[in-house]
């Protein structure tokens, strides 16, 4: 098995199905589930989760026909401004 994810608290390289590494785990007790962790374990736990579904989900352009209307309509104004605003969008 490749090793790709890291203790969340040391960010030493541990196993996917880990969160913490075998020393994080006894110095700080976060032995069981993650729920069960003090505040500050588990900030760091949904930090690493975050950083491990990046990591593992690449973004990918979704064609503008795939929006709604509304959807397309609020995209086109951040990139084109709001309607009015140039020459183009006017007649
Ligand atoms: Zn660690």
């Amino acid at each position: 098995m490749r090793i790709r994810s890291r203790c969340c608290v040391c960010e030493k390289p541990i196993a996917d199905s880990f969160w913490v590494c075998a020393d994080c785990g006894c110095n700080f007790r976060l032995a069981g589930s993650w729920a069960a962790w003090p505040d500050w374990a588990r900030e760091l736990r949904n930090a690493e989760q975050r950083r491990r579904r990046r990591r593992d989900n690449t973004p990918y352009p979704i064609p503008l026909g795939y929006l709604s209307v509304g959807g397309r309509a609020a995209i086109e104004r951040i990139f084109y401004g709001d309607p009015g605003d140039s020459d183009a969008s006017e007649g």
